[in-house]
């Protein structure tokens, strides 16, 4: 479109100055309105809808707070360039449409997203600006690669990873990250005050002193964390050994949460790689980081190709699986109290602190999906309210891939005791998260039923039983 007179930039899980399309396109226009919504559609309670509907809280406390950090660090940085940042809390289709209307806007800009909601919502603005005169300039920006760089259109993009990750290395090329372009002049309008956690109906997170990490919201603290653990830590070096830790700060990179609330880039986490890769070293922990990236570009496009059918029960491969109905279970799974020790740790981890390591995000839905059987929709939705890095298409892409009726059509059942004595050989694991398990030898503190009840009386171990009985482990299971 020809240069706006006034523009509005509508910032939605794009909380950064940096790589941002539509700030930079928009900064063409004289006056320029940075906006953000919380839209209440978002916190609460809601149903999960379709076949089997289940009522689940969809945004958690960790994942407030983080967003809530995230938006006052945009609004600190376009501060300091002059501008601000308004806030509202309401339907963002309607608050967004009256606002432009309000400053006489020629166009808003957003980035785009290929999930469902978040789809609907671009969709319904879309359509009050239409009738508002207003233009839509819309900018895919939140994966390495855009689908106009991909090898094949996105309907033909393969559903399995190792094709999709084939084809973009040998024929796509990742685009420079944008630099932060100057900030026009914003229209007077009153900015608004950022709500609390409580305002929008989320019960506050409070800390765990065993979190893996700290995650703070923004760009800066996501920049900070890019930093260091590639340049401080110097952790980028050996990643791909160290990826399936399962205690620490370094072990992976925590930078899912900046990612998916779009404080990062991946564009920019992919040029920092090629610097370190350029000034430090270049190994194969330095590609696995992109490779794991690419899975997440991988998910991405195939919610852009499927779309809701990733939420329906039988998934996207349309597999029929006669899932159970278990509430009992499914709260033991949810507390940590499954009487199996490695699923426990994962669970509580996950509950007491948003986050949780990869290997133990496999075990806790192979669990649920594989032993227990039950619909693998509840443990994707339990996610979904705990996690601090929660992505639509990466929770239920994994949670489909793991349950059997997603991405891959291998048997993805996890030997939870066999995982359990690979990747947390002493029970550090487990006794940080479960210390009732804390005065038993290794082997048993993963496995405390094999102990008689007397023995365990004597020892001081108060654990429930296990609410299914596990396989003996496989000791080679990787
Ligand atoms: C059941 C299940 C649910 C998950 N839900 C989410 C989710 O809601 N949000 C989310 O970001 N990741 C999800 N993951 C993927 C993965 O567990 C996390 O991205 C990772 O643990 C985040 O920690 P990190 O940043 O230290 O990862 P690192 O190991 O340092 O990886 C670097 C980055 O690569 C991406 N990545 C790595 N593995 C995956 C993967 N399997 N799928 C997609 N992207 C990946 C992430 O952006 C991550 O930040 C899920 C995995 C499983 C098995």
């Amino acid at each position: 479109m020809s240069r706006p007179r006034t523009a509005v930039v509508w910032f939605r899980r794009d909380l950064r100055t940096h790589d941002h399309e539509p700030l930079v396109e928009a900064a063409a226009a004289d006056r320029l309105l940075p906006v953000y919504v919380f839209d209440p559609e978002r916190y609460g309670t809601r149903e999960f809808g379709g076949d089997d509907s289940f009522a689940y809280e969809k945004t958690g406390g960790f994942r407030t707070r983080f967003r809530l950090e995230a938006v006052a660090d945009l609004r600190s940085r376009l501060r300091a360039a002059g501008s601000d940042l308004l806030v509202r809390v309401g339907p963002a289709p309607a608050t967004v449409a009256d606002l432009a209307d309000d400053v006489d806007a020629d166009a808003v800009y957003a980035h785009t997203r290929p999930t469902p909601e978040e789809r609907a919502v671009e969709t319904a603005l879309a359509e009050r600006l239409a009738d508002a005169g207003v233009a839509f300039e819309r900018y895919w920006g939140h994966t390495l690669y855009r689908p106009e760089d991909l090898p094949s259109s996105v309907e033909e993009i393969d559903d399995t990873y190792t094709p999709f990750r084939h084809a973009v290395e040998s024929e796509a090329t990742v685009r420079e990250p944008l630099d932060r372009p100057a900030v026009p002049a914003r229209p007077a309008v009153e900015p608004g005050e950022i709500p609390t956690a409580e305002a929008l109906g989320v019960e506050p997170a409070t800390d765990d002193d065993r979190a893996a990490l700290a995650f703070e919201g923004g760009e800066t603290a996501g920049l900070d964390r890019l930093e260091t653990y590639l340049w401080t830590t110097d952790s980028l070096r050996e990643y791909k050994q160290t990826r399936n830790g399962l205690v620490g700060r370094d072990y992976s990179s925590k930078l899912s949460a900046w990612l998916n609330e779009g404080c990062l880039s991946p564009r920019r986490v992919h040029e920092a790689v090629e610097r370190y890769e350029a000034e430090r070293v270049a190994n194969d922990s330095t590609y696995w980081l992109v490779f794991e990236l690419l899975w997440r570009d991988f998910f991405q496009f195939q919610f852009a190709k499927h779309g809701a059918q990733f939420f329906a029960r039988e998934g996207i491969r349309r597999r029929e699986i006669d899932w159970r109905e278990d509430p009992a279970a499914l709260a033991r799974w949810k507390r940590g109290e499954t009487g199996i020790p490695f699923v426990d740790a994962a669970m509580r981890e996950l509950t007491e602190t948003g986050y949780l390591s990869n290997r133990g995000r496999q075990i806790a839905a192979s669990f649920l999906a594989n032993d227990l059987r039950i619909d693998w929709r509840r443990g994707a939705a339990y996610f979904e309210t705990r996690l601090v890095d929660y992505d639509p298409a990466s929770n239920y892409g994994n949670w489909a891939y793991v349950a059997g009726v997603g991405n891959d059509s291998r048997n993805r059942k996890f030997d939870v005791l066999g995982q359990a004595h690979y990747y947390d050989p002493e029970a550090a694991y487990v006794k940080r998260w479960v210390p009732a398990v804390e005065p038993l030898e290794p082997a048993d503190a993963h496995a405390p039923w094999r102990l008689s009840a007397e023995r365990r009386r004597e020892l001081g171990v108060e654990y429930p039983d296990p609410v299914l009985e596990l396989p003996p482990a496989d000791e080679t299971d990787e």
